[in-house]
């Protein structure tokens, strides 16, 4: 861990405030944006082209890649500890050995808690927003939205803008930056079942504990249990067999509130579905943990009679997550791309 960056006293900007602590760094960088009144483009440029004047081409989701001299530089400027900047991104800390960016969301297109924003007294984005396997919000135990309710575009913090001339900089990310709406709007919240928030509970205690234990009793450390979910969503979402065993798994699910949601399009990464499309394919891929590893006669069960090429399927995929889950430890990388 590196240790904070000093500041000189002339170096530090006017107008200067820290993330907070369980915020996406593409949230604070925008709010700063706001605050000097510039694009969250033209601020990443200004900021690259201090930080580091040689470099002229580089990635602009800094959530994911941002250049450390440029995290560095805002720790100075921001008079931030160089951990709590750090903490805000997706893949230059711990969890980065346990998720992979599989599972982030495009950052045009991510989440938010209308019931956060609404309480902030600074709206801001949480990292957790751009996770595709999170779908609720853990603090008010309701779904996050992701899209304006108004005009329906796509939601992202880093195309935030200030609402009028007058506006109150501080506020802008609880407005769609497209229509100008509040997105904080507490009528747009609707509640998870029972077992969608469980779910959840086990996904966050996977990533916080560096460990999970699976229903059957095997316990199994987080990285390898996030390579095996990303396996098992990664057979519903693309190919042929996806749509077998969606509708395989669906016939055997009660929940009605699902069965009005859209069936998820096969063939597309999981981090490009909407937010009722990754809900359906959570609540399979939760089904099926929980029963695993019977997942060959869960699945088999619920098929209408015997179907050889879903029993094929289920077979495989099983043996699959045996040999991630149960592996030998000291075997450790080659299950990770
Ligand atoms: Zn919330
Ligand atoms: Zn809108």
């Amino acid at each position: 861990m590196e240790a904070c960056t000093e500041a000189d006293s002339s170096e530090i900007w006017p107008i200067h405030f820290q993330p907070k602590s369980d915020e996406l760094l593409s949230s604070w960088v925008m709010r700063l944006a706001i605050a000097y009144s510039m694009n969250y483009l033209t601020f990443i440029q200004t900021i690259a082209a201090s930080a580091y004047p040689a470099v002229t081409n580089f990635r602009t989701d800094w959530d994911c890649f941002a250049p450390r001299q440029a995290l560095h530089y805002l720790s100075r400027v921001t008079t931030t500890p160089f951990q709590s900047i750090e903490r805000a991104t997706l893949l230059q800390q711990a969890e980065a050995s346990v998720l992979s960016p599989y599972w982030f969301l495009s950052a045009s297109a991510i989440q938010y808690c209308p019931l956060c924003l609404s309480e902030d007294q600074y709206p801001y984005f949480r990292r957790e927003w751009r996770f595709a396997f999170i779908t609720c919000c853990e603090t008010h135990e309701s779904f996050l939205a992701d899209s304006c309710p108004q005009c329906g575009t796509s939601i992202s913090c880093k195309q935030s803008r200030k609402e009028q001339e007058n506006g109150d900089v501080y506020l802008a990310l609880r407005y769609c930056h497209r229509c100008q709406s509040d997105l904080g709007n507490k009528q747009t919240t609707h509640l998870p079942s029972i077992s969608e928030l469980e779910f959840h509970q086990h996904l966050r205690h996977a990533i916080r504990q560096g460990g999970v234990d699976l229903p059957a009793g095997y316990r199994v450390a987080s990285h390898r249990y996030f390579a095996g979910i990303q396996t098992v969503t990664h057979r519903l979402t693309i190919g042929k067999s996806g749509q077998v065993l969606q509708q395989a798994l669906l016939s055997n699910i009660e929940s009605n509130k699902l069965s009005q949601v859209e069936a998820p399009i096969v063939s597309c990464q999981i981090n490009r579905l909407n937010l009722n499309q990754r809900r359906v394919i959570l609540h399979l891929l939760w089904k099926l943990i929980q029963t695993w590893p019977a997942t060959g006669a869960k699945c088999a069960n619920s098929a209408k009679g015997y179907d050889k090429l879903l029993f094929r399927e289920e077979q495989r995929l099983n043996i699959e997550l045996c040999r991630i889950f149960l592996i030998d430890e000291s075997d450790d990388t080659e299950h990770f791309v």
